[in-house]
């Protein structure tokens, strides 16, 4: 089949991988100049790794492997550890922080010359029985046989399809920052979640010498901006246990960057016709679980499988993959929309649960998470 995606994100770029793989004839079209080179790191947990060792997706030298979590009071005690690397050891696969630049550098890798279309901004499209019609800023147009959104948070197939006003603002947003900061586990495998009254703190290495480093605060789309972010949030978490006043001293208001949090209740059929979404554009979410870009590479993953050979109605197929992915989509998704900094689990529950048993939550709770085909046995 002909196939159309529309954005060369995470989402477009592995949509792209599979398709092709599968023996599809695959255009991708992005809006921006070329491949963005900014953003800051993302966690990609087991489920992502699979899917991107699938994909022939390698992240060997670039980011840092993760293999704790500590969750931390805002006085410095520990609320609750998680050894991840046991976690990755079920799946086979290690999580990894790794800057986004990598990863859309390592997913566009091997991709043909002329796959990646940049500077096509999709203005809008039309679909009949036999095909869909989509047009671009510049005046021109491209028809296939199937069209897939994975044009992220403003998605214009996502509004073409359910209309204005699905991606609602939550009550969180995040100011981050990705700088070379050394306190002391820049240089490990640990990643600090602090939480207290005033919000939540992240902390992980990100390879290279590189922290990435975040503060949750309550938010609301009409707040205006601090004038001065990085004083505000030295006067609102200053006062934490090191090693966030370290943080905080070394940050400078240029690596800050701020996100208002989103969501969309995920819809059970997400596509119409010859139509479907996938990653942000079907399903934006907070970042709490770090699992964004995961359940992206998920959906690319399970639509390859779905398409993987040319039969059957393709309207009807689309359908199919929606509905095998809406399960686990709105499980993650309804779980993401609760900050961290609600989530104050006591230091005693940490101390009377001991690491195995919470390591053992973490990896049936992992499994929910995840498609049932890329679940351990
Ligand atoms: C602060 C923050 C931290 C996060 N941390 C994590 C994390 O740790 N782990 C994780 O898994 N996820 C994380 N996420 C979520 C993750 O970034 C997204 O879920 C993921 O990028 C979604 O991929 P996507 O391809 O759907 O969208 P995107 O990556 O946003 O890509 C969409 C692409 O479509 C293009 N586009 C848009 N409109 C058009 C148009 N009209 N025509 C053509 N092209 C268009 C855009 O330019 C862009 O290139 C985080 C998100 C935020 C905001």
């Amino acid at each position: 089949m002909e196939i159309i995606v529309i954005g060369a994100g995470v989402g477009g770029l592995a949509v792209a991988r599979v398709l092709l793989a599968a023996g599809h004839r695959v255009r991708v079209f992005e809006q921006a100049p070329a491949r963005r080179t900014g953003g800051k790191a993302l966690l990609v947990w087991s489920n992502g790794n699979a899917v991107l060792n699938d994909l022939g997706v390698s992240l060997d030298g670039v980011g840092s492997r993760i293999d704790r979590i500590d969750a931390l009071t805002s006085d410095g005690r520990l609320r609750t550890s998680m050894n991840i690397a046991h976690a990755a050891g079920r799946y086979g696969f290690e999580t990894k922080a790794i800057p986004r630049r990598h990863l859309l550098e390592r997913l566009a890798d091997g991709l043909q010359d002329g796959i990646v279309r940049y500077g096509m901004a999709c203005r809008s499209l039309s679909q009949d029985d036999r095909g869909v019609t989509v047009t671009f800023d510049d005046g021109s147009a491209a028809r296939g046989d199937l069209l897939v959104g994975a044009d992220g948070h403003h998605s214009v197939v996502r509004r073409h399809l359910w209309g204005d006003g699905a991606v609602q603002p939550t009550t969180f947003g995040t100011w981050q920052g990705l700088s070379p900061i050394d306190i002391g586990i820049t240089d490990t495998t640990r990643h600090l979640m602090i939480t207290g009254r005033e919000g939540a703190c992240g902390l992980m290495p990100a390879g290279d010498g590189l922290l990435q480093w975040w503060f949750d605060v309550r938010w609301s789309p009409a707040d205006p901006r601090p004038a001065a972010p990085l004083a505000e949030l030295r006067r609102r978490f200053g006062h934490w246990a090191s090693p966030v006043p370290e943080v905080l001293a070394a940050a400078t208001e240029d690596d800050l960057e701020f996100f208002g949090h989103h969501w969309v209740r995920v819809r059970q059929a997400w596509g119409r016709g010859r139509v479907t979404l996938v990653g942000d554009a079907a399903h934006i979410m907070p970042p709490t679980l770090g699992q964004g870009a995961n359940q992206t590479l998920e959906d690319a993953w399970v639509l390859g499988r779905e398409l993987a050979t040319g039969d059957g109605d393709p309207a009807a197929r689309l359908r199919a993959n929606e509905k095998a992915r809406y399960p686990h989509i709105s499980l993650v998704s309804r779980l993401a929309r609760r900050n961290p900094a609600n989530w104050r689990i006591p230091p005693l529950i940490g101390r009377l649960f001991p690491e195995t048993s919470q390591t053992a939550m973490l990896a049936r709770f992992s499994n929910r998470l995840t498609a049932p085909a890329l679940q351990p046995l």
